[in-house]
């Protein structure tokens, strides 16, 4: 990611550079380059996962101690550099080792071609006076590049072997990236997976001009449905939810959940209306579903939940279009629940009070 874009972004660096560091002085934190790192991304709210870790143990009133701000390190920047870099290895090295197979079978298609020559001369020196004492010295030459050629072709083998050994590597190392990416419980995409989803669709949408629209669901009195019936069953219907809505928008949205109860669609080229629609079909499906206790077959009853769209506009940033998407949330749970609203039709200052 780069801060530096324009000359008049100096200035915001300044700003957000001033605000890191009186956070960092306010919550006595070391001002060490990894803990400066980690406040200027929080000052210039560049990742929303971390904003909200630091949020939450400022509510919790908790200290940020060297142990504290390793962990944030560790969790936000350290992973996925090393697997980036990793993986840019992992590639580097496949693309040499397939290269190299390349020029050894070429040295070995040269080297054929020269026993060829060695073979051809052979038959043409019988002819000449002293021609075999010349025979004798060419069969040993023919030997020495049989063995050179055996050589090649055994080196060429492993080359290839070794370039799928890093290609099998390189798939682990997705695989483990994948699961990094998958919210354990519901099988869906997690927080980080959203981040990401969200940072590539609005770069693409800046791209192509299309629509992208963004969806927000939250289960209705999830809390309530908790106390009544225990949180593993909570748990069987939070899977549940997360089922239908991975089911009803198929490969036209990228569905994560957000944390809690709450679930994010990132639906790119698409309008309001037809993510209107999409969410309209994911909600009526959640509510006309009638939950079961896994282990008994007992009914549990019917499960809502409200659901927030925004369209983005060009040039704002990310954390705006989801307080937009958030704001419409808040209006469908104030609207009585088990609906859905669009941005759109949120005045003003209620989207002030929700992003405030
Ligand atoms: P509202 O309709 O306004 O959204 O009400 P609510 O009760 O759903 O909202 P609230 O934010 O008060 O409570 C959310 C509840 O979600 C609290 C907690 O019991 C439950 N919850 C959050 N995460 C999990 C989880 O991973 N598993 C289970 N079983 N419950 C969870
Ligand atoms: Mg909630
Ligand atoms: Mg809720």
């Amino acid at each position: 990611m780069s801060y530096l874009n324009a000359n008049q972004d100096v200035e915001y660096i300044r700003e957000v550079s001033d605000q890191a560091l009186d956070l960092m002085s306010e919550y006595n934190v070391i001002p060490s380059p990894p803990n400066y790192q980690i406040w200027y991304n929080y000052a210039a709210e560049e990742d929303m996962s971390l904003t909200k870790a630091i949020d939450d143990l400022i509510r919790k009133k908790k200290a940020f101690t060297s142990e504290v701000c390793a962990n944030l390190h560790e969790k936000f920047f350290s992973t996925n550099k090393e697997h980036d870099a990793v993986s840019t290895a992992g590639k580097g090295i496949q693309k040499e080792l397939t290269r190299l197979a390349k020029t050894v079978g070429d040295m070995n298609k040269d080297t054929f071609k020269y026993s060829s020559a060695l073979s051809d001369s052979l038959e043409d020196i019988s002819s000449i006076p002293g021609g075999q004492e010349l025979k004798l010295i060419i069969t040993s030459l023919l030997e020495n590049t049989s063995e050179i050629t055996t050589r090649n072709t055994s080196a060429q083998k492993q080359l290839k072997d070794s370039a799928q050994t890093v290609q099998k590597l390189q798939a682990a190392l997705e695989a483990v990236r994948q699961e990094s990416l998958t919210d354990m419980l519901t099988n869906i995409g997690n927080r980080k997976y959203f981040e990401e989803s969200l940072q590539k669709a609005i770069a693409d949408d800046l791209k192509t001009d299309d629509n992208l629209c963004l969806v927000i669901g939250d289960i209705d009195h999830f809390k309530k449905f908790n106390d009544s019936w225990g949180h593993h069953v909570g748990d069987q219907v939070l899977k549940a939810v997360a089922h239908s809505i991975k089911t009803r928008i198929g490969d036209t949205g990228m569905p994560a959940r957000y944390g809690g109860e709450e679930f994010v669609i990132v639906i790119p080229d698409t309008t309001l209306e037809k993510a209107q629609e999409i969410s309209e079909n994911v909600r009526q499906s959640i509510a006309q579903r009638s939950m079961k206790r896994k282990s008994t077959g007992e009914s549990i009853g019917k499960i809502t939940c409200s659901f927030g769209i925004a369209q983005y506009r060009p040039g704002e940033h990310r954390t705006h279009f989801l307080e937009r998407a958030d704001a419409a949330l808040y209006k469908s749970k104030s609207m009585g629940r088990n609906r859905v609203t669009l941005e759109e039709d949120v005045p003003q200052n209620v989207v002030k009070m929700a992003a405030g």
